[in-house]
């Protein structure tokens, strides 16, 4: 029961009824109703869009008693009218190199739905197994900027979080970051203990970790299920899925697939030949082919569905992967979806949404018009002396674009800006060479290779592409490239010290005669002149004789003559102490 009062406008009314306005907005679109945000409702449509959100309205007009509340349980009937059980959704999070990928590999090639064996696996961001009598989604884009990107944009997808950890490492620091994620989202979380069959596995040590996580494990007395494995070996896999199955059990988890489908986007890319992509999880509903659908300004008819096993799909059911190719734009991961009327009405709705979002950003001529203040002014010539490094960023899909300008913009340096030129999905073509020759940048392809014919252009035009599969060395390589572009650090390291016994003029000017009493001295290097432990000069030292000989170095324990241009000033007792200026890469 939800109660209003008029006027009812349509930002407040979809909170009421938990819509977000655009949604709101579309639905009134699909009965034939344009409104903006702000516009009125009229009370028999808003109780019509209630209705169909398993809502009683009641309106109460001015001087009305608000009515009784209805009983809980008569409410709680109405929703779970519909529901059916569906199959979790999954994510796989952990340190690199714990075992993620051979983990998922595993999963998919062990337990592929019965009837797509013989097809032809596609990598569309998530797959379903089937366990038993069960069914299981995996996402199988491991990561965490994948996974917190998403949870940005508050979709929430997943119903179950597996934490992989090896046993021959324990928890590492993206162990505890995935643990933090999870936590966060509020999923369940199942320790998978991988690993076990290599040598230095300590499976002890894994559960103390995880009972000083506060997540000890079942059989440590805690309520963490924790399931030891084998990725690579295949060993309990089986027990893994088990596990999985029967948590979901416990978290009852159900949707309708009655009426128009609802759902995330997994990942969108560009794919040669057949335009903007997205794989979709279907949350509640069904999809079917032929539904027009709408994701932020993105929208599309879907003409064909494919499922993980590359197979043409009539419908989605709730939990199940599909991709869909024939959006009008690549929509966001993370994005929400729905099914509405026809594919004019979708658009109509994306043109609304893009004068709307056109409408909330301010355009650079706002930007430009905020008064000039000294602050700013200061600002403009510390960012003009700032340096500046470009990049055309190039990815495999749109998840990982968005995924690689977020982590790429958590650079921070006070000497030097990073700036992406362009971001865009595909391998690195002529055309990015040329841009980033142009623009001075460099180029960073994530996931994607280089087209042919452009690695000598880059070459002849002095243009560097660095390629990356893992975000984290991508990161590291980045900060390097950036460190090179300022000027090294100069680090002073002593070579050793003589003392001063004899001083002998040689025709206009003096020679040290000394004693090496530390390290050595260098003939190319630089050395100054101590006097009662006072500098007196600083050169470089332009004659080192051992006897009458010319020699390059005299170390610790012999005696030498020394001469340091421009300096003639020797007096018996002074120390000369040597040492080399070091460069090293700047820090940020
Ligand atoms: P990810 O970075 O977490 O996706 O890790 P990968 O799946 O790429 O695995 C990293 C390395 O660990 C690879 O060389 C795998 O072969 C190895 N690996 C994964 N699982 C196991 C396992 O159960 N036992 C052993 N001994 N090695 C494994």
């Amino acid at each position: 029961m939800v109660t209003v009062k008029p006027p009812i406008v349509v930002k407040e009314f979809a909170v009421e009824i938990g819509l977000k306005p655009f949604k709101l907005i579309s639905e009134l679109m699909e009965m034939g109703i344009f409104s903006s945000m702000n516009q009125l409702i009229d009370e028999e449509v808003a109780v019509k869009i209630a209705e169909r959100h398993g809502f009683l309205l009641e309106v109460i007009h001015r001087g009305e008693e608000k009515p009784p509340e209805p009983k809980k349980k008569e409410v709680e009937v109405d929703q779970s009218q519909f529901q059916e059980p569906r199959p979790p959704v999954v994510c796989i999070l952990g340190h690199v190199d714990h075992g993620k990928t051979t983990l998922l590999d595993h999963i998919r090639k062990a337990n592929v739905v019965a009837n797509e064996i013989g097809g032809i696996t596609q990598h569309i961001g998530a797959y379903q197994v089937e366990h038993g009598e069960h069914k299981i989604t995996f996402l199988d884009t491991p990561g965490h900027a994948a996974f917190s990107k998403m949870r940005e944009r508050g979709a929430h997808v997943t119903d179950l979080a597996i934490l992989v950890v090896a046993a021959d490492d324990g928890f590492m620091p993206q162990t505890d970051e995935a643990l933090k994620f999870a936590e966060q989202s509020g999923d369940p979380l199942i320790v998978a203990i991988n690993k076990i069959d290599s040598k230095g596995a300590n499976i002890d040590r894994v559960k103390t970790q995880m009972q000083e996580r506060n997540i000890a494990p079942e059989d440590w007395g805690g309520e963490t299920i924790a399931v030891e494995v084998s990725a690579l070996k295949g060993e309990n896999i089986e027990g893994l899925l088990e596990m999985i199955n029967l948590q979901s059990e416990v978290m009852e988890l159900k949707a309708s697939p009655k009426g128009p489908a609802s759902g995330t986007i997994i990942e969108s890319l560009m794919e040669v030949g057949r335009g903007p992509t997205a794989t979709v999880i279907v949350q509640q509903g069904t999809l079917k082919v032929g539904d027009a659908i709408i994701c932020g300004t993105c929208y599309a008819k879907v003409r064909a569905m494919m499922d993980d096993s590359g197979k043409n799909v009539k419908q989605a059911l709730p939990s199940m992967p599909v991709s869909i190719h024939g959006w009008s734009s690549t929509p966001d991961s993370g994005g929400e979806f729905q099914v509405v009327k026809n594919e004019k009405t979708a658009k109509q709705i994306a043109e609304e949404r893009t004068i709307e979002l056109k409408r909330v950003v301010p355009t650079d001529d706002e930007e430009e018009q905020k008064p000039a203040t000294i602050e700013t002014l200061f600002e403009a010539i510390a960012q003009t002396r700032k340096r500046v490094f470009k990049l055309v960023v190039k990815c495999d899909v749109h998840g990982s674009t968005e995924a690689v300008i977020d982590i790429l913009g958590s650079i921070k340096s006070d000497k030097i800006d990073l700036e992406v030129i362009t971001a865009e999905v595909g391998g690195i073509s002529k055309q990015d060479v040329d841009l980033a020759s142009t623009s001075d940048a460099a180029i960073i392809g994530f996931n994607v290779r280089l087209e042919s014919g452009v690695a000598p252009i880059a070459k002849h035009g002095g243009v560097k592409i660095m390629q990356f599969n893992i975000i984290y060395e991508m990161v590291d390589k980045v900060k390097e490239a950036m460190a090179d572009l300022l000027d090294p650090d100069l680090i002073e390291n002593t070579v050793g010290s003589a003392e001063v016994r004899q001083v002998f003029p040689v025709g206009r000017t003096m020679v040290a005669g000394c004693l090496v009493s530390d390290g050595r001295i260098n003939r190319d290097a630089r050395a100054r002149v101590l006097r009662k432990s006072e500098e007196i000069f600083d050169g470089k030292i332009s004659m080192l004789k051992r006897f009458k000989e010319d020699v390059k170095e005299v170390r610790n324990g012999y005696e030498c003559g020394v001469q340091i241009a421009d300096f003639g000033n020797f007096e018996e007792g002074d120390v000369i102490e040597c040492y080399e200026m070091e460069k090293k890469r700047a820090s940020l």
